[in-house]
Order: C-alpha cells, then sequence, then structure tokens
C-alpha cells in the first residue's frame, strides 16, 4: 500500500495551560530531526497532531524512527483521496484491500469537517460501506467491535482515510520535565533506567566511574556504546567519565571491608551531584532495584541517598530482574550489558557486603577519611573527561555541542 501521509497523535503533553504550545513545539521539533534523513518529508503542525506528508518517502521507515519518540501516543498511515464520492470510495476499498490481515468485519466512521461537501456523514457511512461491501467477499459489518474501522476524515483540501493505529512510545517530550544526571554502569539495568527517565520527558547526562587501569577500556568502551544507544533515543548524550581509582584505593585501605560498597556509593553521590550542579540536573537516576544485592536493600539505599540532598529517581525499585532483562533486550542494550568487562564496583566486593549498613559508623569512617576524601573528590570532578555522543557514533567536543542543537 502506497500512503500519502501520517497522523501523529501526541500523548501526555495534553496538559492544558499556556505551556501546552511550547511543549508541541518540542516535540514537533525532535520529530523533524529524527526523520531528517527523509529530506522529502513535509510536517503540518494541527492541535494536538502532526500531519507529515510521505511525498514518496516510505512509511515504514518513518513507522520505525516514530516508534522510538517520547510524548507520541500514536500514529495512522494515511491515503487521501479528492473529494469525490467515487474517488473516497475506491480509496476506501483500495485500503480495506491491502491490509495484511484481511478482517472478518468492519465498520466505517466519517468525520465532515468540511460542511459543504454534498454528504453528510451517516449518508457517507452507508455510500462507502456498500461499496465496500458489495467488493469485498466475506466481509461483514460490525458497528460495535468491528475488527477494523475505516475512518473517513473530510476536509476542505481532501478526504483523508485510514484504518490502522500504531501505539507511539509514550510518555513525554524529551526534556519537558527537565534534566537529570543518570548513574550508568556497564551492567543491565542502568541503561533500561535511564530509558525510564528520558521517556517521563527527562534529558540525561550519564556518568560513569572507572578505575582505570584496574578496569579496562573495553569496560568504558562498553559505556560508551551503551550511551550511544540511549542517544538514539534521547539526542545527543552527554557522558561524564569519572576517574575513580585513587577514592576506590583510599576506600579499600579505611579498615572497613564490609561497608566499602556503601562509602564508594556515598562518594559516587556527592561527585554526582557537584556534576549535576555544574550542569543544571536537578535529579540523580539509578538502576537500584529492591533487593537485588546488598547496596540495594532499603537500609543500604537509606545510608547511601542520605548524602545527597537531590531527588533519587530509580525508575526500576519495584521491578524483578527478568522483567528488567525482557526490556534490556526491547531497547536493545542487553547484548552491549552482559558483554564480560569487568565494572569498578565489581573489583573491590568484600566477602560479606553490609545489607544494613549503620549512619553513624559510615559517617565516623568518612570523618576518619575527612580532608583527604574531600581533596579526592574535588580531583576526581576535576579530573572528569566528558564525551558527546549521538547515535550514530560521532562524538564531538562539549563545547561545540553547547552551540549546536542539543537534541540530536
Ligand atoms: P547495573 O546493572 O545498572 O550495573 P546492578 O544490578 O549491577 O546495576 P549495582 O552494580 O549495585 O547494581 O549498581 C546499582 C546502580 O548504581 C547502577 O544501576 C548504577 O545506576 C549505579 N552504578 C553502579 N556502578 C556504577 C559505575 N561504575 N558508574 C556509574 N554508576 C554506577
Ligand atoms: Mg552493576
Amino acid at each position: 500500500m502506497k500512503y500519502d501521509l501520517v497522523i501523529v497523535r501526541f500523548g501526555e503533553i495534553v496538559i492544558k495551560g499556556r505551556n501546552r504550545n511550547r511543549f508541541e513545539t518540542m516535540l514537533l521539533t525532535q520529530i523533524r530531526m529524527a526523520l531528517k534523513s527523509m529530506p522529502a518529508l513535509e510536517f503540518v503542525r494541527s492541535y494536538a497532531r502532526v500531519y507529515i506528508r510521505l511525498n514518496g518517502e516510505s512509511y515504514e521507515q518513518v513507522a520505525k524512527r516514530l516508534k522510538d519518540i517520547f510524548g507520541i501516543m500514536s500514529f495512522s498511515p494515511v491515503i487521501g483521496a479528492e473529494l469525490d464520492l467515487e474517488a473516497i470510495r475506491e480509496s476506501s476499498l483500495n485500503l480495506i484491500r491491502g491490509l495484511k490481515t484481511p478482517p472478518a468485519t468492519f465498520k466505517v466512521s466519517v468525520n465532515r469537517g468540511w460542511k459543504q461537501f454534498p454528504h453528510n456523514s451517516v449518508e457517507m457511512n452507508h455510500l462507502v460501506g456498500s461499496h465496500v461491501l458489495r467488493n469485498t467477499p466475506d466481509l461483514k459489518v460490525n458497528v460495535r467491535t468491528p475488527d477494523v474501522e475505516l475512518k473517513i476524515d473530510i476536509q476542505r483540501d481532501n478526504a483523508y482515510i485510514y484504518c490502522e493505529v500504531e501505539k507511539g512510545a509514550g510518555g513525554f517530550p524529551l526534556g519537558m520535565n527537565g534534566k537529570a544526571m543518570l548513574l550508568l554502569s556497564g551492567g543491565i539495568d542502568s541503561p533500561v533506567a535511564g530509558w525510564m527517565a528520558m521517556r517521563k520527558g527527562l534529558k540525561i547526562e550519564a556518568v560513569h566511574f572507572h578505575s582505570y587501569p584496574f578496569t579496562s577500556e573495553q569496560a568504558k568502551e562498553k559505556v560508551v556504546t551503551l550511551a550511544k544507544r540511549l542517544a538514539y533515543y534521547g539526542g545527543k548524550i552527554k557522558l561524564h567519565l569519572v576517574p575513580f581509582t585513587e577514592i576506590q584505593t583510599k576506600l579499600a585501605q579505611s579498615g572497613h571491608d564490609n561497608l566499602i560498597i556503601t562509602l564508594m556509593r556515598r562518594c559516587m553521590l556527592r561527585i554526582t551531584e557537584r556534576l549535576a550542579e555544574q550542569n543544571g540536573a536537578l535529579a540523580i537516576v539509578t538502576g537500584d532495584s529492591l533487593g537485588q544485592v546488598a547496596s540495594q536493600t532499603l537500609g543500604s539505599m537509606n545510608v547511601i541517598g542520605r548524602v545527597s540532598s537531590l531527588p533519587m529517581l530509580r525508575p526500576l525499585v519495584m521491578m524483578d530482574k527478568q522483567d528488567i532483562i525482557e526490556h534490556a533486550e526491547k531497547i536493545d542494550t542487553y547484548k552491549t550489558s552482559i558483554l564480560p568487562y569487568e565494572d569498578c564496583c565489581t573489583l573491590f566486593v568484600p566477602k560479606s557486603p553490609a545489607i544494613n549498613p549503620n549512619l553513624n559508623i559510615v559517617e565516623r569512617a568518612e570523618a576518619y577519611m575527612g580532608s583527604e576524601l574531600d581533596r579526592l573528590i574535588d580531583e576526581a570532578v576535576q579530573g572528569t573527561e566528558v564525551v558527546v555522543l549521538k547515535e550514530d557514533g560521532i562524538t564531538d567536543s562539549a563545547e561545540q555541542s553547547q552551540k549546536e542543537d542539543a537534541w540530536f
């Protein structure tokens, strides 16, 4: 079937008020940028939707990309017909005949937006429906629960005919809800958490802690690959690579073996908070899932989270591992996440990590390291390397990307 245009319906941005216009403009810009490899496309904005004129571009290719843009509720491939009864009848019949799974039942719903059209919508339902029925053996009408609803929208310029509705990714347009720092390890969970945060309209900057040379160059590459994949969904991603070796070595010497993960996580948060401040982010997103490992018990989350006053967002907190894995497969991060390279946290894993760390003891251990720890944290912040990643892998410098459009 050769379609003429696509109707794109917006999702949760249907929030009333004066910001709505701004959010719709934002989403339209993101749709345009995501589809920029198809130059013939034309975009027409209307109330809570966008019409994309295909001008010969492939609908399948457009659909594949639209499915991954946040803020889109659904979309439909449409064929256009002249404002003439016979033309509308023929196009409707072609559309039904072209469906991959032939329906057993259908109904026609006509919306006469242009009132000068000579037949009203009740007449049109009948005139078009009878034509389709006459020419499609075995097809029946069912007005309550049809397999297919043939929609005909009669406008001043054209009639628009469609019957398929594809589900979009939902959520909010990227950036509509501000910016957050994502703690991105090389594991399975944090990329999924990042995707969920972006779907809720958060622009993400990723922060990764590495312990080079204890962790390999490949471990870093793996995180870069994951961040690029996130950039496919979220536009350019700024990735902060934080040198964590000295802090880890220092903590390993603290004599609190069972608290080392707690201490490490608290340092990570302190550093992330500083990076958040420098970059205008108002929350920290992690891949924590309740009870998954010792550092993710309620007791641990409590002692770790207390070090930062920024809101901690943990999208996976109530999810089962298996569901997270399935999600990672869907967003195509799983195969990268399971590559076997060491993460900095797996290097110093104690025999029996505390599942219920004591805040007083943790704070005392940190106080004991005192200004030395503060100095190492300062150095880690200063030594942080920044790369800006795009989905197609081209990296450019942070300064350059600030000048350019920050989205795709
Ligand atoms: P993941 O699969 O995301 O690595 P995990 O189940 O392995 O999670 P942990 O290793 O305990 O769990 O990490 C919990 C969370 O802490 C991660 O989801 C991530 O947000 C953050 N995190 C852990 N290690 C790092 C790191 N090296 N750099 C940045 N963030 C990290
Ligand atoms: Mg991990």
